[in-house]
């Protein structure tokens, strides 16, 4: 099941501070906090004014750094990132952040996102002469702002990021400037906090509460901000104007529970996708109401509270295994399930039971769980999912599946609910959804991103647009 990795910049977390003397530390505890982004590998990029200096290693941010590291990385200013796990294009040299040495002035890269022109940006470069060190995608942008004729730096910065296509957050170190920038749709999240006097940069405003930093607000979509010891410029990129067009998925599956997206809590919004479900689906005869943890756990008690019928914990969870989507065969993948999730069979027992879960990707793991649960004696499994069929691939970081992998792609909901043997299965309306994550913008969808649902790509896709990579769940 391995395939060539080309683009490597899939759905990360990335985080940043200027202005703080133990920069290493809480970038540290940043990373911590956005550990459930990614988990094969991590790296801190610190300056301390007079140079760059990277720590980085592959695994947990736990197993990347210890004391000795980041007291040896001293410096007043750091980016940081922890990289998902990949199917074959691991390896130290793609861990980021990237730094670059050069005489003209280091730099670092760390990046969250997916870009849709990278292969042929990187063709381009390539045939003008530039050599590439890893297979991420990222170290594109870096060739681009060596190469761009435009000065000083800063407009050399901009130029480069204006040609990016697809979705980046995104930061830059230098020794004495840290640059972050957003795409123009704003497909990933980022948000910018204060810490006393420093400047404090997340993909989610989780990390800003494990270091007592204050949310500031979140990055807009376009936009470029420079931040040096004078203070925080802002900037836009260019001065196109384009949909505004979060991942709806970051408030289904992947952003933790106690962030907020463009001020809405993701706990919150969960709920609410969970009560819309029940709304959908009125009138349904059930005993019980339980969650997959941990991702389902919100909306199962809204669908709970909706509905009337109780929430109960059905299923349990091992922390000590990772996310499924570690295992790279499928094989294995199926091993991983069980050693992660376990029924409770006094709860489940003869019961008729609502599993909420919150998306079918290939429908392996709905198909385990719902057996798992009859294995225990469930009666009846309704299986309800917080998202609409997705149907289409995820061009921007995230998924990563082609269209043959996505069930729902090549299946009906009848033939889907028939493969993953539950008794009903129900997915979330695309309206349900928009009205669940309630965001405060006017935008068509709440300014979501809906392209794996409805295949309205917000950006223009090439035909060697390269998917993130093999998804492993
Ligand atoms: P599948 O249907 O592919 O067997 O598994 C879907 C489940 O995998 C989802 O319920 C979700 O919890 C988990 N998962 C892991 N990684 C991802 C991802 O990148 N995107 C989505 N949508 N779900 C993922
Ligand atoms: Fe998110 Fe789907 Fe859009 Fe990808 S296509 S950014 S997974 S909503
Ligand atoms: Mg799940």
């Amino acid at each position: 099941m391995f395939t060539e990795i080309r683009g490597l910049n899939e759905e990360c977390g990335v985080f940043g501070i200027w202005g703080h003397t133990e920069s290493a530390q809480l970038s540290y505890y940043g990373l911590h906090a956005l550990q459930h982004r990614g988990q094969e590998g991590a790296g801190i990029v610190v300056t301390d004014g007079n140079s760059l200096r990277p720590v980085k290693g592959e695994g947990l941010v736990n197993d990347v750094f210890n004391e000795e590291k980041l007291r040896a990385a001293t410096g007043h200013a750091a980016i940081a990132h922890v990289r998902y796990p990949t199917a074959g294009g691991g390896g130290i040299e793609n861990v980021q952040p990237l730094l670059f040495r050069s005489s003209t002035g280091s730099l670092a890269i760390a990046h969250n996102g997916n870009l849709v022109n990278a292969n042929h940006l990187k063709q381009n470069l390539e045939r003008s002469g530039s050599i590439f060190n890893s297979t991420s995608d990222t170290e594109v942008v870096i060739h681009l702002i060596k190469k761009s004729s435009h000065s000083p730096f800063r407009a050399k910065v901009k130029n480069a990021l204006s040609l990016l296509k697809g979705a980046f957050a995104l930061m830059i170190l230098t020794k004495d400037m840290m640059i972050v920038a957003r795409d123009r749709n704003g497909l990933r999240p980022l948000s910018l906090g204060k810490l006393g006097d420093a400047w404090v940069v997340a993909s989610e405003t989780c990390a800003f509460d494990l270091i007592g930093a204050e949310y500031v607000r979140d990055v807009e979509p376009g936009e470029l901000l420079y931040i040096t010891n004078n203070g925080l410029e802002v900037d836009r990129i260019s001065d196109d104007i384009a949909p505004r067009a979060m991942c709806a998925m970051e408030y289904v599956y992947f952003a933790r529970p106690d962030s907020n997206i463009d001020t809405v809590n993701v706990h919150m919004a969960r709920k609410r996708m969970g009560r819309e479900l029940a709304r959908e689906v009125a009138g349904i005869e059930a005993d019980v109401v339980t969650g997959v943890p941990d991702s389902s756990l919100s909306s199962a008690i809204g669908f709970a509270e909706e509905s009337g019928i109780p929430y109960e914990l059905g299923l349990i969870k091992n922390r000590y295994v990772g996310r499924t989507f570690i295992q790279p065969t499928q094989e294995l993948r199926e091993r991983g399930v069980k050693m992660k999730l376990s029924p409770v069979v006094q709860v489940v027992k003869g019961k008729r039971v609502i599993m909420v879960d919150d998306s079918i990707v290939r429908g392996t793991t709905s198909k385990r769980i719902v057996r798992m649960l009859k294995e225990a004696g469930a009666a009846e499994v309704h299986v309800m999912i917080t998202s609409p069929p997705m149907t289409n691939p995820c061009f921007y970081g995230i998924d990563t599946s082609t269209s043959e992998q996505l069930i729902a792609s090549s299946h009906s909901v009848e033939e889907i609910r028939e493969a993953i043997e539950a008794d009903t299965l129900t997915f979330l309306t695309p309206e349900g959804m928009v009205r669940a994550t309630a965001r405060p913008f006017d935008d068509e969808n709440g300014g979501l991103c809906m392209a794996c649902f409805t295949g309205n790509y917000p950006t223009e896709i090439f035909s060697d647009t390269v998917l993130p990579h093999e998804k492993e769940c």
